[in-house]
């Protein structure tokens, strides 16, 4: 079975639900009967019911940009898993890199929102990646090991079907400094290959890898040619229509 391609939308914190709206009602007649690949769109908390409002019926899938790892609880300001299943959600970000490094996300907390999100059928989009000085002191492999291991922890093969991991070089998130294709698939293989090892070749030759850091309409198309290269998790690109959409029809 040949691997889905995913296009997923980060749109972070930008737009309102009025704006979101905005963006859907342009954004989905250029996506109209696309059926090649997934897209996913995936707003801030606050409009994710407008966009699956919108969405509805279109085949574009709606996902949240992270969640809390429990269910319910005292944790003020948190979103948790039962929250976007009741909204319609059906995937979400997990571990993008913004968290790590602004809000003191671990691979262990990961780990279990990771868990958490399987319990409820949530698609858990999982970001790894190192940082621009991890790659010049050439610990790229390193630190995709330790974060591939650390995210997939206590995680079965037959509970990781649904996992896409995103590969995500730090270095090249909002700088429009690309990784180029090879060094984006160079990489891939290092992730699945140890998915492989964690998890058994059959897991590891099914789960869709995403490259994200600056994808753009211009470099998409070389990124998706690359076998290893399962779609793309797209920021500031993600956040115009046309420009989404000349992605996702790369
Ligand atoms: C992201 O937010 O996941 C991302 C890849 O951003 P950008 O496309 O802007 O680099």
């Amino acid at each position: 079975m040949p691997r889905k391609p995913l296009i997923a939308a980060n749109w972070k914190m930008y737009k309102t639900p009025v704006q979101s709206q905005e963006f859907m009602k342009l954004f989905l007649p250029l996506v109209a009967n696309h059926g090649r690949d997934e897209i996913v769109v995936c707003p801030s908390f606050t409009s994710i019911s407008v966009v699956i409002a919108a969405a509805t019926g279109s085949g574009v899938a709606v996902g949240a940009q992270n969640m809390h790892f429990a269910d319910e609880g005292a944790f003020t300001g948190e979103t948790s898993p039962l929250m976007l299943k009741a909204l319609g959600a059906t995937h979400v970000i997990l571990g993008h890199s913004e968290r790590r490094q602004y809000f003191a996300e671990t691979d262990e907390i990961i780990n279990k929102k990771l868990k958490t999100a399987l319990q409820h059928q949530l698609i858990p989009i999982v970001c790894v990646g190192e940082v621009l000085a991890e790659r010049e002191a050439g610990k790229t492999e390193e630190v995709l090991l330790r974060q591939t291991r650390g995210v997939l922890a206590g995680i079965t093969a037959s509970e990781a079907v649904p996992i896409v991991i995103a590969y995500e070089p730090v270095w090249a998130i909002g700088t429009g400094k690309t990784a180029t294709p090879q060094l984006a698939a160079e990489a891939h293989s290092v992730i699945r290959k140890e998915v492989a090892n964690l998890l058994g070749a059959e897991t590891a030759a099914n789960l869709r890898i995403l490259y994200g850091g600056s994808v753009k309409p211009d470099n998409a198309t070389a990124l998706m040619n690359e076998e290893e290269i399962d779609g793309a998790l797209v920021g500031g690109a993600s956040l115009d229509p046309q420009s989404f959409a000349k992605i996702v029809n790369y």
